[in-house]
């Protein structure tokens, strides 16, 4: 076994004992592999663990790996995710190769997606993304402007809203974590009574993850617990 095939045994362990404390199934919790930064050999040594669902944040970059992997026998069992911040601009590529899209956040953009998304395409499974705690940041949005963007992308015939995701500001108080964590749970379990469909809430990264699945979380986002730390140089 190869050090990123121990890691994932070891994260998807964690899932599952997690899981158990909180009696909940492991197969609710999916396992994202954030494989960003990271080379196509490190990503096939996770796909020969079994792994399937991949998560990257630059469009280039992602579509890179997608190409690569569209010409080997396992292409039709990935999943691409784009969990990055998009532009405007560069919606086309991502309507075009990913199968999920974490990070919505406009109407602009929803829209954008539907009209790009290649005819004879499985609609594009979309999360919003949410600003649950960090006032700093520019992505996402409240939870106020929740209600009206999910109809307005629920109206598109090229989107499929899945659900929400976020990004939540660290914190160094455990409860303070806990509930904002639970504030999510609780929006997703609102929308889901209104949109049947809404399966998922991206929640939970390398630092996190356990505190996510307690609260609920459906699919956590691993990079570095999987892959290593990156190297941005
Ligand atoms: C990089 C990234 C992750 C993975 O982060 P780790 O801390 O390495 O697990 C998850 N989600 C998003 C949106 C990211 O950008």
């Amino acid at each position: 076994m190869t050090t990123i095939q121990q890691n994932l045994d070891t994260v998807r362990r964690q899932i599952a004992l997690t899981a158990q404390q909180c009696d909940r199934d492991p197969k609710e919790i999916q396992l994202l592999a954030v494989s960003k930064t990271k080379p196509v050999i490190a990503i096939q040594e996770a796909i020969d663990a079994g792994q399937r669902l991949f998560g990257e944040n630059y469009v280039q970059e992602g579509i890179d790996k997608i190409q690569h992997f569209a010409d080997t026998p396992f292409a039709d069992r990935l999943e691409w995710h784009f969990i990055g911040p998009l532009q405007s601009n560069k919606s086309r590529p991502v309507a075009e190769y990913f199968h999920w899209m974490h990070t919505l956040d406009r109407q602009k953009i929803a829209q954008r997606l539907s009209d790009q998304r290649p005819v004879g395409m499985p609609a594009l499974n979309v999360l919003i993304q949410i600003n649950i705690s960090d006032e700093q940041s520019k992505s996402g949005i409240t939870l106020a402007e929740l209600p009206l963007l999910a109809e307005q992308i629920h109206s598109l015939p090229n989107l499929m809203l899945r659900g929400l995701m976020t990004i939540p500001a660290p914190e160094s108080d455990s409860e303070r974590q806990e509930a904002v964590f639970h504030q999510m749970t609780l929006a997703y379990e609102q929308l889901k009574s209104i949109y049947p469909q809404v399966d998922t809430l991206s929640m939970g990264m390398t630092d996190d993850m356990s505190t996510a699945i307690r609260a609920g979380s459906t699919m956590v986002r691993i990079g570095s617990a999987i892959f290593g730390a990156r190297d941005y140089a």
